[in-house]
């Protein structure tokens, strides 16, 4: 065969191709070329012309097929295949195009290129063949000289190159369009940060990388600028959150730094920092390289970068929605939403030491109202900033306009700690406001698993310390609970009751020791349930208090009252008053006198014979509120009656100030009235009441000696068991009709 081993033609060629290139022993990668042809010298005189050949780097690398069946074979065992020299005419005369059709068909593969060689021109393919097939050239073996041959090879070899390149582009998009797409998802910073290395992984041969950024914003409690670690792979995990000096790598560190400063990718044979930048945001990816990165990896990760950044941007557009979604405005603690969530933690996964409690500061809506919402807000951040004080190890929220959330050890969570941050008074504006809190607490051990259920927990105990008039905090306990319950469950069937009619208000007669007439009687509500069994007002009536039904029910009450004195009046009895019990809730209402008022009014009723019987805890809440209530009550004509005298904790400073007609003399004190030194709280009140110019009233006379050491001491009313029992509405006016 005369393949030409013409010298000019070599020497041209050397000449011509500025691409051919010295040959470097260190170059291990090669082209793999598959001879087939069924003439062995075919084969020596091929590798001949192409001795010493290099192309794009690599030198050529050999493989024979001497029939169509043996190149299938081959091409099948070796996918690193990128060119085939194919004679056409082998065992058959179309062996050659069937080994074609093999590799294109049942192979599917485009990437080899294939040179058809004839010996003979007749032999041509169809020009079909060679566009279905994507055939590179068409040789007769008489035009191989060697210039030829290179050239030709040359030519297929660049074409297999720039064709796998291009299947590799294609690869990598897919991947960094599927990637980006994952990292569309992402919520968070961190798992945003996770998922960018581990989708770079896949476009280069990369090795450790880390995903860095300014940690403020994004790292909590952070509020540097400097460089934190957010994603990390094959480093350690306790690196996360970290600043990048914690890394003890000199070059890294510096690499990552110029990228971020410099805004640019610091590319070196080890290493890369790529700078990620989208509306503002801005990162370093920073990766080891195993390998020198190839032009396409380079550009695919340039690629891969456009089509994350977005992501990038949009972690933090989210980061900075579930700020708003879990943090509280104005103090920048966790807000409720986010308390519940660390609640759960706590419940989950807290050490048995920990202990969460609610924090409510009193009377914050005088405060808020009587100097401003400004400096409320101003009093709320000073509190937050002195919370913070208690310690390192613990968690703060707000939770509720003036409540506040806690988390940390029992060593500090506790009522002496938290009450002592509340020692000094608080500066707001130009105002040192002294203020106060209640605490409710649970310990671990108490808690339940679920946030929202210790939430509720601790409220339960924030509510009793609320109510708790010795002390201002209360642990949880999980009796507690079981009363909520049951006090929920009263309080839903005390509404439907009250709706459906079903509240009765009962009269006890009291009578003056002086003429042994009955002068009035005392309204007690009772409460029948639909079952017949009488609830006590001792039970019921702080439930209606506490859940606001008091004010209805007070109303009716009053109401119910008048209509009672009236039908008195109507049989006779026009000297015969009437005593109503009045809560607190009521007096807070603002035109809480104006209903009582009215109520005489449309009943016709003098004023003089109802009277409001309070207790001096009404007192304990805002003195001055219900002094002002009381004076226009009097005013009206309307008695008032200091209730259950004694036992209270008020100061006699402001029952003095108190437009009072009675004292009532609790039944506490009457009860031993008549043993040896037993009777000396009850004549003390018996005295004070005559100096104070006020009647005296005792309840709970069950016999006769009480009744005689009343007398003795100059009591001018009684009302109690030994006179009669609270009773219905008809069988008092009976009462009267025997008793008058
Ligand atoms: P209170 O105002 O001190 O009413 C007197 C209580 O002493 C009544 O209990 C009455 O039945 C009871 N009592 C009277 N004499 C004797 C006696 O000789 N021996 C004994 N053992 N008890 C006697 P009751 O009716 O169970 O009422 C309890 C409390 O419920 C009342 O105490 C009052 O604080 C509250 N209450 C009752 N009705 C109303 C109401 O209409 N409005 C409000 N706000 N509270 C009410
Ligand atoms: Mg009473
Ligand atoms: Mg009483």
């Amino acid at each position: 065969m005369a393949v030409s081993a013409d010298a000019n033609d070599d020497f041209l060629f050397i000449d011509d191709s500025e691409e051919d290139e010295i040959l470097d022993d260190q170059t291990s990668d090669s082209w793999k070329v598959l001879i087939v042809d069924d003439d062995p010298e075919i084969h020596s005189v091929t590798q001949l012309a192409l001795s010493d050949l290099i192309v794009l780097g690599q030198r050529l690398e050999y493989l024979h097929a001497y029939s169509g069946k043996d190149a299938c074979q081959l091409i099948e065992s070796n996918d690193d295949i990128v060119l085939v020299l194919l004679d056409v005419v082998m065992e058959t005369d179309d062996a050659g195009l069937n080994v074609v059709k093999h590799i294109r068909e049942v192979l599917t593969r485009s990437d080899i290129r294939i040179v058809l060689r004839t010996g003979q021109p007749g032999y041509a393919p169809e020009e079909s063949v060679i566009k279905d097939y994507d055939i590179n050239d068409y040789k007769t073996k008489t035009e191989l000289t060697r210039r030829k041959l290179v050239t030709t090879v040359y030519a297929a070899i660049r074409s297999y190159q720039q064709i796998s390149s291009v299947t590799q582009n294609r690869i990598g998009l897919e991947k960094i369009i599927r990637g980006a797409g994952e990292l569309l998802e992402l919520r968070s910073v961190h798992e945003y940060a996770q998922g960018v290395l581990s989708q770079s992984q896949q476009l280069a041969h990369s090795g450790r990388s880390l995903f860095c950024a300014r940690g403020q914003g994004i790292i909590d409690g952070v509020d540097d600028l400097n460089l934190y670690i957010l994603g990390q792979d094959g480093y350690s995990s306790v690196l996360i959150n970290q600043g990048i000096e914690k890394l003890k790598d000199d070059s890294a560190e510096r690499a990552i730094t110029s990228c971020f400063q410099n805004k640019e990718h610091q590319i070196s044979a080890e290493s890369i920092a790529l700078y990620l930048s989208s509306g503002g945001y801005r990162a370093v990816i920073y990766i080891e390289l195993e390998q020198e990165l190839t032009e396409i990896e380079l550009q695919l990760i340039e690629v891969f970068l456009a089509n994350i950044a977005i992501g990038y941007e949009n972690v933090h557009l989210f980061q900075k929605l579930r700020n708003a979604a879990y943090k509280d405005w104005l103090t920048d603690l966790p807000n409720r939403l986010e308390f519940v969530s660390l609640l759960d933690r706590f419940g989950q996964t807290g050490s048995s030491d920990q202990v969460a409690g609610l924090i409510d500061i009193n009377h914050f809506s005088d405060i808020n109202d009587g100097l401003g919402q400004d400096l409320g807000n101003q009093l709320l951040i000073a509190v937050t900033a002195r919370l913070k004080t208690l310690s390192e190890k613990c968690t703060f929220a707000r939770v509720g306009a003036d409540v506040f959330g806690v988390i940390g050890p029992a060593e500090v969570v506790n009522p002496e700690h938290l009450s002592a941050l509340f020692n000094q008074p608080f500066g707001a504006g130009e105002q040192n406001l002294p203020i106060n809190a209640c605490f409710g607490l649970c310990e671990k051990d108490d808690a339940g698993s679920r946030g929202v259920n210790i939430l509720n927990q601790i409220n339960i105990a924030l509510n009793l310390a609320k109510k708790n008039q010795l002390e201002h905090f209360v642990y949880y306990k999980k009796e507690m609970e079981e009363q909520t319950l049951w006090r929920l469950g009263m309080i839903r069937q005390l509404r439907t009751d009250f709706a459906e009619n079903r509240l009765e208000l009962w009269y006890q007669p009291q009578l003056s020791l002086h003429t042994n007439k009955v002068i009035g009687a005392e309204a007690l509500l009772r409460w029948r349930t639909a079952d017949g069994k009488f609830i006590s007002p001792a039970v019921f009536v702080p439930l209606a208090e506490y859940s606001g039904l008091i004010i209805g029910i007070g109303d009716w009450v009053v109401n119910q009252a008048c209509q009672q004195i009236k039908t008195l009046e109507n049989n006779g009895f026009d000297d015969v008053s009437i005593s109503v019990n009045v809560s607190i809730p009521q007096f807070r209402r603002t035109n809480f006198v104006d209903t009582v008022i009215e109520a005489t009014k449309n009943h016709d009723v003098e004023p003089n014979k109802l009277e409001l019987e309070i207790t001096e805890n009404i007192l304990m809440d805002d003195p001055q509120m219900v002094i002002d209530a009381l004076v226009r009550v009097k005013a009206e004509g309307i008695s008032i009656a200091l209730d259950d005298f004694g036992t209270g904790y008020s100061s006699l400073s402001y029952l003095q100030k108190l437009p009072l007609d009675r004292l009532k003399v609790d039944r506490a004190f009457v009860t031993d009235i008549a043993q040896p030194g037993e009777s000396m709280i009850a004549d003390t009140i018996i005295n004070l009441g005559k100096q104070m110019n006020l009647k005296v009233i005792a309840e709970g006379i069950e016999d006769e000696a009480q009744q005689a050491h009343l007398i003795s001491q100059g009591c001018d009313e009684v009302q109690g068991f030994f006179y009669a029992k609270p009773m219905p509405a008809d069988e008092f006016l009976v009462f009267l009709q025997n008793n008058h």
